[in-house]
């Protein structure tokens, strides 16, 4: 078996342990005589697991007991029309930073049903930095703030919260419990699972349990937050089997020493990274180094033959997905939770040999 350094945006790599934990289980789970995929949802073998991946995210994100923790379908993308569908039908308004395409792609979609005002936008540097907010710009009668905490794409973070009066929604999706978050700043966050929790198909999202219960008439039954709430995240048949395995990979988290512990890494997998960035002649890193993420870091050459022929040549060595979004070009190496820090440093070690035969 030859398993590669896979530095794909998402889905993404897993921890190794989870991989062959959901092996060793994949026939019988337990003693329940049957596969995970297989089982009822309504039986007390899953109950405990949905409760205990509950339970996990709890503990591993400090979350206060006045939030729901619901396990939800339809990616991020459809956080993105069940946000103002729940939480703006009072005044049908709120603000949005523009930080990237996930922002824009949120503000797009919010904007079918409620009134966006794009308080400030990082589009004019292609998005290689976090704006400045100025609270003059601010509605005064929005009924959220929205911000896309970890700019997958662009590889720019949020390292202080933006100051508003109303609640704030973040979405989580690529940085979540890869550094510590205070959630009782938050009326709501989401992340779809396949960056940083587990394989695609199922969403988290943590939200204040005050905002729940005031959607839009229109809102699809399916769409309310008060419906999955309500039924334990189990009104319909939920995502089986992908809760299961974002179960195994919190108790991973926990067993590496919680969210703390991975940011500490997290940290040295990018300083490992950045630094060789900022002193390499041949790559250079796209994002102004305060605003750099964690998670997500693009870089180029300068030039486009010789992206290209690191790509290829980092994936014959076993490096794979390195080519940057075809929105921002060159390279990007995503460097999630399960990514050791060892893949860094041996992707680094690549670099500079490609550096030194290429210069
Ligand atoms: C991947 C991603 C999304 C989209 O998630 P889907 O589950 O594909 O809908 C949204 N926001 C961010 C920040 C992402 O990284």
């Amino acid at each position: 078996m030859s398993r590669v350094y896979n530095f794909s945006a998402g889905p993404s790599m897993l921890p190794e342990e989870v991989l062959k934990k959901a092996q060793t289980e994949m026939l019988e789970y337990g003693t329940s005589g049957m596969s995970v995929m297989e089982m009822s949802h309504r039986s007390k073998d899953y109950q405990d697991i949905i409760d205990s991946a509950e339970a996990l995210v709890r503990e591993l994100m400090h979350v206060p007991d006045n939030y729901k923790v619901l396990f939800l379908q339809g990616g991020g993308s459809t956080q993105f029309a069940m946000i103002p569908l729940n939480l703006a039908s009072k005044n049908k308004k709120a603000d949005y930073v523009i930080t990237g395409q996930w922002a824009k792609k949120a503000a797009a979609e919010a904007e079918r049903y409620i009134t966006v005002n794009r308080v400030a936008s990082s589009a004019d540097k292609t998005f290689s930095y976090i704006p400045k907010l100025d609270k003059s710009t601010f509605s005064s009668d929005a009924d959220y703030f929205y911000i896309c905490y970890n700019n997958t794409i662009y590889g720019t973070r949020y390292t202080e919260l933006p100051q508003c009066d109303v609640p704030l929604i973040a979405d989580i999706s690529s940085c979540v419990m890869s550094e510590e978050i205070d959630v009782s700043k938050f009326g709501l966050l989401f992340a779809g699972a396949q960056k940083n929790l587990g394989p695609a198909g199922v969403t988290l999202v943590i939200v204040r349990e005050d905002l729940i219960g005031d959607a839009m008439d229109i809102t699809p039954t399916m769409l309310d937050y008060k419906t999955h709430a309500d039924n334990g995240s189990m009104y319909n048949t939920p995502p089986t089997y992908g809760i299961y395995v974002l179960k195994l990979v919190l108790e991973w988290i926990k067993e590496q020493g919680g969210v703390k512990a991975l940011q500490e890494i997290n940290e040295k997998k990018a300083k490992i990274l950045y630094d060789y960035l900022d002193s390499s002649k041949m790559f250079k890193g796209t994002v102004v180094p305060e605003d750099r993420s964690l998670m997500n870091a693009p870089f180029v050459t300068g030039n486009e033959e010789l992206d290209a022929k690191f790509v290829a040549e980092a994936k014959a060595a076993g490096f794979v997905n390195l080519k940057g979004h075809r929105t921002v070009g060159g390279m990007r190496a995503s460097i999630y939770n399960a990514m050791p820090v060892e893949g860094v440093e041996k992707l680094v070690e690549f670099m500079k040999k490609f550096e030194s035969e290429n210069m």
